[in-house]
């Protein structure tokens, strides 16, 4: 038996010399115990991770290596199925069962147990576990060594990977607190249009730069559910005007997502990318809902087409933050936009206001200076204009003639046509008469009733006389007829008017008011000595 167990260790001293691998020593042993000592079972036990595992199964299957060792199964025949009794003997020891004797050895490591090696040898067999002592020495070293060694790599391994972990974090962290500088600094540049036109570009253009985003678009909604199209980016991704873009909102994941669930941010990854409403290419897309409190006003849409980078987890982050940053804009400007307009509303209609309102200044004075019947300068402007003669021609000591003319039985002629008729008699003697003298200064006004004055600054008692004349001569050539028929055959078939005349030059011992009283008597006169003609009174 000696001879076997020490060609056994001589064998196995040799092999293992050139071995490195645990797994490699094991299936040496293995073999080695098969072919010098009869061994036909062998279960290495041991504990890994402060639990008992099974490294080495040697059964009629052949040898079976785990690593990381495995929790033995419990289909097993063999006798590891109750594996603490076992593991926990310190001592070697020999069960006898019906077809082996099992040796059962403990591996240690400076007294401690780390593992149990049991094996099955024939009923026959002088093998006792003292020719094991070598073995479980050799096994004991070889696992030690290499479970540090695998403890050492794991915990390497674990602490570059959370230092890469950290690397990343720290990075992304950086990347996000540069983002949110550079938003800021969008903002601030926002902040200075003050046109909605001009943000918007910028709220493209500048966060395409430094946000480094692909492509981005903003679309404002109106009250019929349309949705606009403001600037947006071409496929090479320049900023460009799609204010012509307009249709229905449509009906696609990430409306509903942020109109009806009320989202801010709808993201989606390896998703159909668009452009004209046409699919241009794959990435990730995502939809910044804008908000007017519950109110949805828009969307900025953003994607990956053009360098196809990956989303980052910031990326959620800075979007809804800048969805929030525009959305504050949009509503700044348009509370502007509609204020501009509202001031501008206002100011047409006080424009218009004011324009109706000096027409109608316009037209009452006009309507309080002319007559209405005859349309011919009335009584106010008379008594204003002769006063404002009468003076200057008292300064310029220049000669003020005035004639005041009365129709003649005018009474008559109302009673025989009636009123209306005596009316448009009246037009036509005025329309008539006010074109006799029409020179600059010269004024003729309807006085009252059936009477006419002619003012005439400047012109001597001559000139006032011939006027008087022509005055006369023009009833004569309109001839309208009188229908009085006790006076068929009399002057006055046609209608007439009497004058009374005077001429003054105004001076400190005259009066206006006496002035006027002489041409009404003057006109008196007229009327005493036989009507259609003009007597001429000169002041005393
Ligand atoms: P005389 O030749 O003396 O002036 O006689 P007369 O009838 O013209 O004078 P009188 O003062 O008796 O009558 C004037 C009339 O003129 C009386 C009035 O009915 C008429 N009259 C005054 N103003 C108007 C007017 O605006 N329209 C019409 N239809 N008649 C008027
Ligand atoms: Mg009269
Ligand atoms: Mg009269």
């Amino acid at each position: 038996m000696n001879e076997q167990v020490a060609a056994f260790y001589q064998t196995v001293v040799k092999q293992c010399n050139n071995a490195h691998s645990l797994r490699t020593i094991c299936e040496l042993i293995c073999r080695n115990l098969m072919q010098h000592l009869a061994v036909n079972h062998l279960q290495l036990i041991i504990k890994y991770n402060g639990e008992w595992k099974l490294l080495l199964d040697l059964n009629s299957q052949g040898i079976q290596y785990h690593f990381p060792p495995i929790t033995p199964p419990t289909s097993s025949e063999y006798y590891y199925k109750n594996i603490h009794y076992y593991a926990n003997k310190t001592t070697a020891s020999i069960d006898v069962l019906p077809n082996y004797r099992y040796i059962l050895v403990p591996l240690k490591h400076h007294s401690v147990i780390i593992g149990h090696l049991t094996l099955a040898v024939p009923l026959d067999s002088q093998l006792a576990p003292k020719h094991f002592a070598i073995l479980t020495t050799l096994l004991a070293a070889e696992i030690n060594n290499y479970l540090t060694k695998q403890t050492t790599k794991y915990h390497s391994i674990n602490c570059i990977n959370a230092e890469k972990e950290l690397l990343s974090t720290k990075e992304q962290q950086q990347t996000l607190l540069n983002k949110l500088q550079s938003m800021h600094d969008i903002s601030f540049q926002l902040w200075r249009c003050n046109s909605m036109r001009d943000m918007l570009f910028i709220a493209i253009d500048e966060a395409k730069k430094q946000l480094q985003i692909d492509r981005m678009a903003i679309f404002l909604f109106d009250e019929q559910k349309n949705m606009h199209g403001t600037f947006g980016t071409d496929l090479h991704g320049n900023t460009v005007d799609e204010f012509y873009f307009c249709s229905l909102i449509p009906n696609q994941w990430y409306a509903s997502k942020t109109l009806k669930d009320k989202e801010y941010l709808a993201i989606q990854e390896n998703t159909p990318l668009f452009h004209d409403l046409k699919q241009v290419g794959f990435g990730w897309s995502a939809y910044i809902a804008l908000w007017d409190e519950d109110t949805p006003i828009g969307w900025i849409a953003c994607d990956n087409l053009i360098t196809g980078q990956p989303l980052r987890t910031y990326h959620h982050q800075l979007l809804k933050q800048y969805g929030f940053i525009v959305s504050q804009h949009i509503l700044r400007l348009q509370a502007a936009e509609n204020l501009i307009k509202l001031n501008h509303d206002l100011e047409q209609r006080v424009q218009s206001r004011t324009e109706a309102l000096n027409k109608a200044n316009e037209q009452l004075q006009k309507l309080s200076r002319i007559d209405a019947l005859t349309n011919i300068a009335n009584r106010r402007v008379f008594d204003e204009t002769v006063i404002t003669e009468w003076r200057r021609a008292s300064r310029l000591r220049l000669p003020l003639s005035l004639l005041i003319l009365d129709i003649d039985n005018f009474k008559t002629y109302n009673d025989k046509l009636g009123h209306a008729a005596g009316d448009q008699c009246l037009k036509t003697i005025a329309t008539a008469l006010s074109k006799v003298e029409r020179r600059a200064g010269t004024l003729f006004a309807r006085y009252g009733g059936e009477e006419f004055v002619l003012l005439l600054p400047g012109q001597d008692q001559q000139e006032a006389k011939s006027n008087a004349q022509r005055l006369i001569n023009t009833m004569h050539d309109i001839a309208l007829p009188f229908p009085c028929d006790e006076l068929k055959n009399s002057n006055h078939a046609i209608m007439t008017i009497s004058i009374g005349v005077s001429t003054i030059i105004p001076s400190q011992a005259t009066t206006y008011d006496a002035f006027f009283k002489q041409v009404d008597t003057a006109l008196y006169q007229a009327k005493a000595e036989g009507k259609d003609c003009f007597r001429v009174l000169s002041p005393t």
